[in-house]
């Protein structure tokens, strides 16, 4: 007799997912391509989806609703910033929505959104597209298999667990 394999710290998961907002859109999913693979355990997906993973089994599927606190965050007004238009190279085509690489004190690069557009400047937003939403998971569970040593040691999962 073998004991089925469970999603635990230190198994790879593939996962099979979709996410949807409260207001109903789909607005990811792994239909299109491969199920994402992720090390379980060591924070390569959102702590609320990666906390209800624990104990399924290989075509064990689930609806698993995140709180904005374990997701991306809740919304803070203070990570909306002006800045002036003299910021940006004048050739700049600034549109709301339009993605832009800041760089923060210690050269982390992040990705911020301009979220107003106006006369003298833009307002930037700091926070992830998706704080303060409420995130409705639909997830299977297409395959896990125990995590090499190498992938343990780097904390990440190696795509068909080829070494880099
Ligand atoms: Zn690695």
């Amino acid at each position: 007799m073998t004991t089925p394999l469970l999603v635990q710290d230190g198994m790879v998961v593939s996962l099979d997912y979709s996410l949807r907002l409260a207001a109903g859109d789909v607005i990811d999913s792994s239909s299109d391509g491969e199920p994402l693979e992720f090390l379980q355990g060591a924070g390569q997906i959102i702590s609320g989806l990666e906390q209800a993973l624990y104990g399924m089994a290989v075509g064990d599927e689930k609806q698993v609703t995140v709180a904005p606190v374990d997701g991306y965050g809740e919304m803070d007004p203070a990570g909306v910033q002006f800045f002036p238009a003299s910021t940006f190279p004048e050739d700049m085509e600034l549109e709301v929505g339009m993605a832009l690489q800041a760089q923060d004190n210690s050269g982390h690069v992040f990705t911020v959104y301009v979220s107003e557009v106006q006369e003298d400047g833009v307002l930037l937003d700091f926070n992830h597209p998706l704080a303060g939403e409420t995130l409705h998971f639909q997830a299977k569970i297409a395959g896990l298999r125990p995590a090499t040593d190498e992938e343990l040691a780097h904390g990440h999962a190696h795509a068909h667990g080829h070494s880099h």
